[in-house]
């Protein structure tokens, strides 16, 4: 046996499963030894299924699995994407086995708990926005725009007459747009301040009476507070459009700001960023929405309905905008929600908002003097830093994202948001200690220190000690090989 910097030190165990049994590797797949599995069936071809052990195969998946990288291994500052640790508190609840062995199609009778525990997260999401009415269907934080939206327009329906535009600011996630076009509105942008916040006489201009809402997310992706929003939100009101609040970045905010008193009428959650939820790659999770009293009617069944003590599910209402998930959308996510809002309670939830807000300003102040900044004051849960002050000395975002990496650390956001050339978005999360943040200010002071004495090959040379080393850039685009695997 011999160690492979690439494939780690079971080499036999790697040929066996990555050479052995893929026919694409032009390898000769060996022969099933066990036939007595075959009699049974009429196969037509040799499946070349290897004979291996169980410590063979415990060993190659937890080798895999070393080689991921997770909040579990250390700090995930990724701004934007809010990437928390996920208490194991939570997942003992969800593998309860009233709750993870029910099934949607049980008789409402028998599920009164499963629906107590979505009308109580319900009921936390609408005390802690200020929106009296929730739902939890939409399966991720696109899908709660998306349902937002459709709430919005079906409103504007319900008044007699539809609007083709819709407003978000040039700073804004991708997805805010994409949610619009496919609901069906056009999308005009409105530009930002050189302070980094929505331009408020832009935006007073660009409206009219043929534009149904806009898309703020407050805190924006900027890391900034939007100090106008209520400002906003009254011109909105009274041109007849309405007001909806990308509540992604809502973790700087829980327990401490309520949106509905700066005159959000839809805002959405993100379980997986505010309320410890896994991020799973996507799904399966949940994005619920709050709407105003007025909205109430529109919002996606089927909705739940409190009668005394039972808990009821109305799955016909001909205002709603109908369904988006089937049955009652991710129920394991609101009971993972729901154990972190009452492990933590009303307090502790504002304490997350108070200690991510901190956490992100003493990097910012600690790094301050090395690395532009590009917006002037404090930053709420994640602080923006540019490569400009490295860029001469020919040392990039993306080469100091890469040493990070060499150095142990998960790299940033970086090149994002959009508005700000060479972006590097660090939002550190509530739960890492003092100790943590520090190490990373120093990898980071270190680069900046190399960048300026103009050792930049060594940063451009990052990572060397990872499983993948840098991909040669320039020979990728030249010269693209667009097979998922080439032989040889
Ligand atoms: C994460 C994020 C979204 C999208 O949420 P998903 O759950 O990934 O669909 C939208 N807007 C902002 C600002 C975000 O950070």
């Amino acid at each position: 046996m011999s160690f492979d910097r690439d494939r780690g030190l079971n080499v036999e165990e790697n040929l066996l499963f990555e050479k052995g049994t893929n026919g694409a590797c032009g390898v000769d797949l060996p022969e099933p030894k066990n036939t007595a599995l075959r009699t049974g069936f009429p196969a037509r071809e040799k499946i070349g299924l290897p004979e291996v052990s169980e410590p063979q195969v415990m060993r190659h998946f937890v080798r895999l699995s070393k080689l991921n990288y997770a909040i579990d291994t250390g700090l995930y500052p990724l701004g934007s994407c809010t990437m928390k640790h996920n208490p194991r508190l939570n997942e003992k609840v969800a593998r309860h086995p009233g709750f993870a062995q029910i099934h949607p199609l049980q008789p409402e009778g028998t599920i009164q708990g499963a629906l107590e525990v979505i009308y109580t997260v319900q009921q936390w999401l609408a005390k802690l926005s200020g929106l009296p009415h929730v739902t939890l269907n939409p399966a991720a934080g696109a899908h709660g725009e998306f349902a937002g939206i459709m709430v919005i327009h079906k409103a504007h329906e319900a008044r007699g007459k539809v609007r083709k535009t819709v407003l978000i600011p040039d700073s804004a996630h991708g997805t805010n747009p994409a949610t619009a076009a496919a609901c069906g509105y056009e999308t005009r942008t409105i530009p930002s301040t050189k302070e980094g916040t929505v331009d408020v006489d832009a935006f007073k201009n660009m409206l009219n009476d043929d534009v149904a809402a806009l898309m703020l997310t407050n805190p924006n992706t900027c890391g900034l507070f939007e100090p106008r929003a209520k400002e906003i939100a009254d011109v909105l009101h009274k041109a007849g459009a309405y007001f909806y609040c990308d509540g992604a970045n809502f973790n700087a905010l829980v327990g401490r700001v309520r949106p509905a008193d700066f005159g959000v009428d839809v805002m959405h959650f993100n379980l997986h960023k505010t309320f410890s939820t896994p991020h799973g790659g996507g799904g399966p999770g949940c994005g619920p929405i709050a709407v105003t009293e007025e909205l109430a009617p529109y919002l996606p069944v089927p909705k739940i309905v409190k009668h005394g003590d039972h808990y009821h599910l109305v799955t016909e209402d001909k205002n709603s905008i109908g369904r988006l998930k089937g049955f009652n959308g991710q129920f394991g996510m609101a009971v993972r929600a729901l154990s972190y809002m009452m492990s933590h309670g009303a307090d502790g939830l504002r304490q997350v908002a108070e200690d991510a807000v901190l956490g992100a300003n003493y990097i910012l102040s600690q790094l301050r003097e090395l690395y532009h900044v590009p917006f002037p004051g404090t930053c709420m849960h994640e602080c923006l830093l540019t490569d400009k002050l490295q860029k001469d000395k020919d040392v990039t975002t993306g080469d100091i994202a890469k040493t990070l990496i060499e150095y142990g650390i998960h790299p940033m956001t970086v090149y994002f948001p959009l508005v700000v050339q060479g972006a590097m978005l660090i939002e550190p999360t509530e739960t890492e200690t003092k100790a943590s943040l520090d190490h990373f200010i120093a990898v980071m002071k270190m680069i900046a220190q190399k960048a300026a004495a103009g050792d930049s090959a060594e940063l451009k040379n990052n990572p060397i000690s990872s499983p993948r080393k840098r991909l040669d850039e320039v020979r990728a685009a030249r010269n693209p090989v667009l097979k998922w695997a080439s032989q040889g």
